[in-house]
């Protein structure tokens, strides 16, 4: 959808004003042709499937059109007014550069794993900061990235509708840049990109495309950061690790402040799918909601798209969503989770990955201090999460027993000392459960 609810109600009480002021005969031949179809920025787009009326249309009644907008509206927006045939160019039009008016922080649903990203969205959305410029906000795909730079939008064009937004994936400038190039145009573009107050580039991977669409982003990062602009950047990873960028652009990312979604726990999950649930007002008792946050833990899209296809097919079926239909709707999704079992190899490798070392260096020789925590952590979470024995789990490591039980006696004083070791525990665990 292009619009909120509450604008297309006002788009309705605009029609209906209208229509308590013209005779029935004129308002069926000017104004019933009409649909809004959607409201970005400044502009409301507006589609008729007669192109004739609506011409004639624009010309008695565009002015009473607008005054009524006026009157209706809480802000001034410049109608444009297209035939059904020119869709495809209204959304192409607006795929480029607007917000989703969906995503708002207030359905942002807030846990350990996403409220560091939040916090500083919310700040940056309430004043632009030079600490945090640019605010560089990484994750795993479908942990929404997107949704919070759109909230950043929608706030701030809520507060202040003549400051100007920009949202834009990198891949679209990239591919704009490179028609400019071609067109030897790329002024407008340039224009555009420098004339915003918050510049949004989601999925910075992208923008790799070639040295000039980096040169030209690169030169519009300063320009904008110079008249303190607010820059917002999204990436499935941190700069360090696009390899594509070139390191003058990567160490200026680096320069506000850099921060991380990790997929939702437990708890935030089933949040999320309340609310999803509530929003689109799906009847789920809470034991489904549960069933399926259990379930599914990827991402949030996958998440919501559960509950999106258990909705479908409730509806086809005609029954209520019980647990039965979720146990059969989801099954699929549930065996290949009981298939997947935690072994002492899989251990090794996320403990390795998550402590940035090589699985190597936890069944290896070295002992320099860090590896050595790191993998008897590794060895305490294989004696919780297997039912192996020591000494099997002592092989995994090229180890004895003893060693495995010694390890395991470190980590568990070590987790009463110190909290932080705690945390990290527990939360390499929740990854291998949940890997
Ligand atoms: P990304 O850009 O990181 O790939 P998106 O922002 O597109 O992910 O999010 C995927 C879907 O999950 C969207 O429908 C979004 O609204 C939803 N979503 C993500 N995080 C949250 C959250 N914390 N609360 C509510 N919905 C969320
Ligand atoms: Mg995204």
């Amino acid at each position: 959808m292009n619009y909120t609810p509450e604008q297309k109600a006002k788009w309705e009480r605009v029609i209906a004003l209208i229509q308590e002021n013209l005779d029935g005969p004129s308002f069926n031949a000017w104004f019933r042709p009409l649909q809004l179809y959607a409201i970005s920025g400044d502009k409301i787009y507006i589609v008729s499937n007669n192109s004739f009326t609506l011409r004639h249309m624009q010309e008695r009644y565009g002015s009473m059109l607008i005054s009524t907008m006026d009157m209706v509206f809480d802000r001034k927006y410049n109608p444009e007014f297209h035939t059904v045939e020119e869709i495809a160019a209204i959304d192409e039009k607006l795929s480029a550069s607007t917000l989703n008016a969906n995503y708002t922080f207030d359905n942002f649903v807030v846990g350990d794993s996403n409220s560091f990203a939040y916090a500083a969205a919310v700040a940056v959305a309430e004043s632009p900061s030079e600490s945090y410029n640019p605010l560089f906000i990484y994750g795993g795909v479908g942990l929404g990235k997107t949704h919070l730079m759109n909230a950043v939008g929608n706030f701030v064009m809520k507060r202040d509708p003549s400051k100007n937004v920009l949202l834009m994936t990198s891949e679209t400038i990239a591919n704009q840049l490179i028609e400019g190039i071609a067109r030897k145009n790329t002024s407008e573009l340039r224009a555009r990109l420098r004339g915003v107050d918050y510049l949004m580039v989601d999925d910075i991977q992208f923008l790799a495309k070639t040295k000039a669409t980096q040169e030209e982003f690169f030169n519009t990062f300063n320009d904008l950061r110079e008249n303190h602009k607010q820059i917002i950047i999204s990436s499935d990873r941190p700069p360090k690790e696009i390899p594509e960028i070139e390191e003058r652009l990567r160490s200026r990312f680096e320069w506000g402040l850099i921060v991380d979604i990790q997929k939702p726990d437990f708890e935030t999950r089933v949040a999320i799918l309340k609310q999803k649930a509530l929003e689109d007002s799906i009847d789920v008792p809470y034991e489904v909601l549960e069933y399926i946050a259990r379930n599914v833990n990827t991402n949030i899209r996958a998440l919501e798209g559960s509950l999106t296809s258990l909705h479908a097919r409730s509806r086809l079926m005609g029954t209520p969503i019980t647990m039965d239909l979720a146990a059969a709707a989801l099954s699929g999704l549930v065996k290949e989770r009981q298939e997947r079992r935690v072994t002492c190899e899989l251990i090794i490798d996320i403990v390795a990955q998550r402590y940035g070392m090589q699985s190597a260096d936890l069944t290896g020789k070295r002992r320099s201090q860090d590896i050595a925590l790191a993998r008897q952590v590794a060895m305490y979470i294989c004696r919780e999460l297997t039912e192996l024995s020591t000494t099997a789990i002592g092989k995994a490591f090229g180890r004895d027993h003893t060693t495995v039980l010694h390890g395991c006696e470190k980590i568990e004083d070590g987790m009463d000392a110190d909290y932080a070791l705690r945390k990290k525990v527990e939360e390499l665990m929740r990854a291998v459960k949940e890997d």
